[in-house]
């Protein structure tokens, strides 16, 4: 049989410090993982189970070291957010996975941006709709080379920061996640079969705001490195 039309091109993010590249299959984002990022949103942050949502694989934007990328501003939307994060990369699959082993299962580690159109996601979050329209759109998910947790080990505190335009947005520590990595992997386990090739977006700490076209993102996790982007 032949294919009607071409397949769309694999998505791929490159491993730190090698010729290799990291297949991207699905990515998972944790909602509210920071208690103090939960309070600003407006929730009591009391430890309730972690809860997901997805954006497609293709909404990646690779940020290569020392480069500086790109982040187009997207359509309907007057406030689109920052929001950056922790990604863990699953490179051994499973369900059911224990708390103890998850760990097991992360290939590594790298810098992301959950971007978000938060007037839509808001307005969504109201009616009790899906919030598609404001997390999985196009190029939502900036994303930094992977490091291999083989090299760097599973970074379990550190300084994650962002800056927009000089100002320190968002400073926190990544041992203040509500739910750490392997938790998080073993309960999303429950739920879908990880694959390797699955990223998680583990969640934002506090101090989220808004980005406007000339804007200048640029973030870091200590051991992890930083990047940066240009809202075009
Ligand atoms: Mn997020």
């Amino acid at each position: 049989m032949n294919l009607v039309f071409s397949p769309p091109p694999s998505v791929t993010v490159p491993v730190a410090g090698s010729n290799d590249a990291f297949p991207v299959r699905r990515i998972y984002c944790v909602g509210r993982n920071y208690a103090a990022h939960a309070r600003e949103m407006g929730f009591d942050p009391d430890r309730e189970p972690p809860f997901f949502f997805c954006k497609p694989a293709d909404a990646i934007v690779y940020v290569a070291p020392g480069t500086t990328g790109q982040f187009p501003y997207p359509a309907q939307t007057e406030n689109c957010h920052y929001e950056m994060e922790l990604v863990a990369a699953i490179g051994l699959g499973g369900r059911d996975i224990a708390p103890d082993d998850a760990l097991e299962h992360v290939f590594g580690y790298a810098l992301g941006l959950d971007m978000t159109r938060r007037d839509l996601q808001m307005e969504m979050r109201k009616m009790g709709r899906p919030w598609d329209i404001g997390k999985a759109f196009d190029h939502s998910a900036p994303i930094g080379p992977i490091h291999r947790a083989a090299q760097i080990g599973h970074p379990l505190q550190g300084t994650i920061w962002l800056e927009v335009n000089g100002q320190t947005v968002q400073r926190a520590d990544i041992a203040q996640l509500i739910w750490p990595v392997a938790e998080t992997v073993a309960y999303l386990s429950h739920f879908f079969e990880l694959v390797p090739g699955d990223l998680i977006y583990t969640g934002t700490p506090e101090g989220v705001g808004p980005v406007i076209k000339g804007d200048t993102m640029h973030g870091g996790i200590e051991g992890l490195g930083e990047f940066r982007l240009d809202v075009v």
